[in-house]
C-alpha cells in the first residue's frame, strides 16, 4: 500500500512553489515528523505536513518522487508548533516551506538518519537524569510587595500579561518565579515535561541572563535544563539546544526573537522581556513580530491543552518600564490585563532628568561645561557615568572646505563613517571600507575635515577634558567605549562589562547597546549627548523610541540605593521645550503614551489602523517604482479594495545601498482583517507583476506586515 505524504520544504521565496509538494511513501508518515525527500537534483529536509492514502487529484503514482528517508528516532513537531508556522507564514504573506525551514536549526537541513542518531545519542549521555521535580528546593529573593502582588495577579490572569514595571522594580524575579512555579507543575502521565520560553531582545543580554537562570535553576532541576537559542551561535551549538528543547530535556529557553519558533512541546510561559523593543520584529525573510506571534503561540497551546482536557495553560509576559503602544493600548481595551510595579527594589528614586539647552553652551561643544562639571563631580566621589550617542566610528563624514568633496559611498546614497583607529572610510550599509585618503581625492586638498561626532571621537575628547581629574584611589580617570565595534571579538563584551562591574571604568561612551538591560551598580549619571535627531523624524515611531531609549538609558542610573538619592539624566537637547521631555522628567510613561496614541487615533496611524509596505529592490530606481505601481494598479477589483489605501510608490530614504535601488509602497487600511484577505489575494499579482517590461531590473520585492518604521 501506498502513502502520499505533503511534505513542506524550503522553496526559493519567489519561485512560487511555496506550498505542499507531494510524495510517495511505502509506510505512513506522521505529520510533523522530519524526512529528506528529493528536490530537483538535490536532497533536502521537509517537514511532513499530512499523509493521505490516495494520491493528490491528477497525480499519479509515476508522478510523485518517494521519499528519500525519515529521520528517526526524533519525535514528529508537534500539531501547535505547525499551527504557527502556517499562521506566521499566512499572517506575514510567505510561503510555508520558507517559514517552517527558516524555524529549524540550520544544521539539521545537513545531517543524514545516521549523524542525526549519533548527535542524540551523545546528547542523552551528557544530559543528567530526566527528573522533572526539583531535587531541592529553589531559592531567591524575598519578593517584594509589587512582586508578590504581581504574582499573584499573574497566576490568575486568563489573558495576556503587560507587566509594566519601571527599570529596576525587579521584574526579572518576577520571570523567575513565574518559571518555577511552572516548573514545579507536574504533567499528567505520558506528557512532557513543562518547558518555558524567556525572550530578550539582544543576544548581548543572553549571557547575564541565561546565568541567573542557571545558578536559580540547576541545582534543583539538574544540568542543561537552561539552553540558549540566538543567532551568535555556532550551527553546531544551536542545533543542541534545539534538539534539547524539542526533546524537552531543556526545560527553559532563552533567546532572541528566532527562539519563538523553538519547539517547545511543554511550553506553558512565553516571557517577553523589553517587548518593546524594534529588533522583535524580524527585518528580512519573513518579517515577523515575535512579540506578537508570543501572545499568538500562548493562545494556540492553551486553546490545544483546553482541547485534551487539561487545567493547565500557556501564559505569555509582556514586560518593560515604557511597553509599545500596541501593547498599552490593547491593556486600555481590556486584552491585554496589566500589572504595574512602579517602585524600584530598594526603594531608589528614579533618577532625575536635567536638560541641557545647547542654544546657550560654547559654541561646538561635545560635553557641555555643566555636564561635564557634574560628572566630575561622580568621578571624585567614585562613581561611573554612562555617556550616551548612537553613532560610532569618529565622525560621520569627511569633508573638504576647499572643493566641497565629501566621504560619500560609491555604492550607497550615504556617506562612509570615518573611523580614526584603523584610519579608514567605512560605509555602515555595505561594509565598503577604504584607507582615509591622506589628502582630498577631487582637488589635493591635504586639509580635509571630520563632521561631526561618533563614540570614538568622544571617548577621545572625554579623556581629554578629564586628564586632571584624580579618582578616589588617586589614579588618572579612565574612559572606555562600547560599541559594535569594540564589541565584535567574542568574550570582548563580557571583559568590558567586568571592567565596568569591577569600577575599573569611570565613564563608559557607547552607543544604545549599553542602555539596554544591563545592570550597572555604580552608574549614578547618565547622559544623551545627541538624541535630538528623533524628535523631528519623519517616522512616526521615532518619539515613541526615543523616549523608551532614554527612559531605559536612565533605568540604568542608580540602581544601587545607596547612590540612588542622587542619580541623574542628563540630555543635551537644541529643544528643551519638547513636550517628549516634559513627560520624561516626570517619568510619566502613561501620559506620553496617551499623547501618542491621541495623535495616531487622528492620523489613523497603528494600533489605530493597520499597515503594510510592498518593498521593491532594483536595479534602476525607475523599475524598482514601476513594479509597486504597476502592483497597485492591478490591485483593482480584489477583495476588500475599497477599504485600503494604496499610496505611490517612494525611495527609500537610504534610496540605494551596495548599488541596490530601493523604494516601498504604503499599504493602510483600518481593518487588520481587510489588510489580510487583501494581501493574501495579491499575492498572486504580485509575481505576475514580476515579469512587466518596465519593471526590467527588479532584483526581488517583499511585503513587510506591521512595519516598523516607514
Ligand atoms: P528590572 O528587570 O525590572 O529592571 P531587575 O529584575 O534587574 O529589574 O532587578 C533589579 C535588581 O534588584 C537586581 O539586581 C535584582 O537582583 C534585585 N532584586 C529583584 N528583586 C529583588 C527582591 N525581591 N529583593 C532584593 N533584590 C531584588
Ligand atoms: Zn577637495
Ligand atoms: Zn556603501
Amino acid at each position: 500500500m501506498s502513502f502520499w505524504p505533503g511534505v513542506v520544504v524550503a522553496t526559493p521565496a519567489h519561485s512560487g512553489v511555496g506550498g505542499i509538494l507531494s510524495y510517495r511513501s511505502e509506510s505512513p508518515l506522521t505529520p510533523g515528523a522530519l524526512v529528506r525527500v528529493p528536490l530537483g537534483s538535490r536532497e533536502v529536509l521537509g517537514v511532513v505536513w499530512d499523509c493521505p492514502a490516495t494520491p493528490p487529484e491528477g497525480l499519479s503514482e509515476a508522478q510523485t518522487k518517494p521519499v528519500a528517508g525519515a529521520l528517526e528516532g526524533l519525535p514528529p513537531l508537534n500539531e501547535r508548533w505547525r499551527q504557527l508556522v502556517r499562521f506566521s507564514a499566512q499572517y506575514y504573506q510567505r510561503s510555508l516551506g520558507e517559514v517552517a525551514l527558516a524555524a529549524l536549526p540550520p544544521q539539521l537541513r545537513e545531517l543524514d538518519a545516521a549523524q542525526l542518531a549519533r548527535r542524540l545519542q551523545r546528547r542523552d549521555k551528557k544530559a543528567s537524569t530526566a527528573e522533572t521535580l526539583p531535587a531541592q528546593a529553589v531559592t531567591g529573593h524575598d519578593l517584594s510587595a509589587e512582586q508578590v502582588l504581581a504574582l499573584q495577579a499573574l497566576a490568575e490572569a486568563t489573558e495576556p500579561v503587560l507587566l509594566y514595571g519601571a527599570t529596576g522594580s525587579g521584574k526579572t524575579e518576577v520571570y523567575l518565579r513565574a518559571t518555577q512555579a511552572v516548573l514545579e507543575t507536574p504533567t499528567p502521565e505520558g506528557e512532557p515535561p513543562t518547558q518555558v520560553l524567556v525572550m530578550v531582545p539582544e543576544i548581548n543580554l543572553t549571557p547575564q541572563l541565561e546565568a541567573r537562570f542557571r545558578e536559580r535553576f540547576e541545582p534543583a532541576f539538574g544540568a542543561g535544563r537552561v539552553v540558549s537559542l540566538h543567532s551568535g551561535m555556532t550551527p553546531a551549538q544551536r542545533l543542541a539546544s534545539w534538539l534539547a528543547a524539542h526533546t524537552g530535556t531543556a526545560r527553559i529557553v532563552l533567546g532572541t526573537r528566532m527562539a519563538i519558533f523553538a519547539s517547545l512541546p511543554g511550553l506553558r510561559l512565553i516571557v517577553v522581556d523589553e517587548e518593546h523593543d524594534p529588533s522583535y520584529k524580524s527585518q528580512e525573510g519573513a518579517r515577523y513580530s515575535a512579540r506578537d506571534l508570543a501572545v499568538y503561540r500562548a493562545k494556540v497551546e492553551t486553546e490545544a491543552l483546553a482541547a485534551a482536557g487539561q487545567a493547565a495553560r500557556c501564559q505569555v509576559v509582556l514586560g518593560s518600564a515604557t511597553p509599545s503602544l500596541e501593547s498599552w493600548h490593547a491593556a486600555e481595551q481590556g486584552r491585554y490585563q496589566r500589572l504595574d510595579m512602579p517602585g524600584r527594589i530598594g526603594g531608589g528614586a528614579l533618577p532625575r532628568l536635567r536638560l541641557v539647552d545647547m542654544n546657550h553652551q560654547p559654541k561646538g561643544a561635545a560635553i557641555a561645561p555643566p555636564l561635564l562639571a557634574a560628572m566630575e563631580e561622580r568621578i571624585a566621589r567614585g562613581e561611573q557615568c554612562l555617556v550616551l550617542l548612537n553613532r560610532r566610528g569618529y565622525a560621520p563624514v569627511l569633508s573638504c572646505d576647499a572643493c566641497g568633496w565629501k566621504s560619500g559611498c560609491p555604492h550607497c546614497s550615504a556617506f562612509r563613517v570615518f573611523h580614526k583607529l584603523d584610519r579608514t572610510l567605512r560605509c555602515h550599509h555595505c561594509g565598503f571600507t577604504q584607507r582615509v585618503p591622506r589628502a582630498c581625492p577631487d582637488c589635493g586638498n591635504l586639509d580635509i575635515a571630520p563632521v561631526g561626532r561618533g563614540t570614538e571621537q568622544v571617548e577621545e575628547q572625554l579623556a581629554q577634558l578629564l586628564q586632571d581629574v584624580k579618582r578616589t584611589d588617586g589614579g588618572p580617570v579612565r574612559v572606555a567605549r562600547m560599541d559594535a565595534d569594540t564589541t565584535k571579538a567574542k568574550g570582548s563584551l563580557e571583559a568590558q562589562l567586568a571592567a565596568l562591574h569591577s569600577g575599573e571604568v569611570d565613564v563608559l561612551v557607547g552607543t544604545q547597546m549599553v542602555a539596554k538591560g544591563h545592570d550597572f551598580r555604580r552608574i549614578t549619571l547618565v547622559a544623551s549627548i545627541n538624541a535630538d535627531a528623533a524628535l523631528f523624524a519623519s517616522d512616526h515611531r521615532a518619539p515613541e523610541r526615543l523616549f523608551a531609549l532614554l527612559m531605559q538609558a536612565a533605568g540604568r542610573a542608580g540602581r544601587d540605593a545607596q547612590h540612588a538619592g542622587a542619580s541623574e539624566m542628563w540630555v543635551q537637547t537644541w529643544h528643551p521645550e519638547h513636550p517628549l521631555f516634559a513627560a520624561l522628567k516626570r517619568h510619566d510613561y502613561p501620559a506620553f503614551a496617551a499623547e501618542q496614541l491621541a495623535e495616531r487615533e487622528i492620523a489613523g496611524m497603528p494600533p489605530h489602523g493597520f499597515q503594510a509596505l510592498l518593498r521593491a529592490d532594483a536595479r534602476t530606481q525607475a523599475a524598482a517604482q514601476a513594479f509597486l505601481n504597476i502592483a497597485a494598479e492591478q490591485a483593482a477589483g480584489l477583495p476588500h479594495r475599497d477599504d485600503i489605501t494604496l499610496y505611490p510608490a517612494v525611495p527609500l530614504t537610504i534610496q540605494r545601498v551596495a548599488n541596490v535601488e530601493r523604494a516601498q509602497l504604503l499599504v493602510e487600511t483600518h481593518s487588520r482583517a481587510a489588510l489580510q484577505r487583501f494581501l493574501g489575494a495579491w499575492q498572486p499579482v504580485l509575481h505576475a507583476c514580476r515579469s512587466a517590461p518596465e519593471a526590467r531590473g527588479l532584483i526581488r520585492w517583499a511585503v513587510d506586515v506591521d512595519p516598523l518604521s516607514i
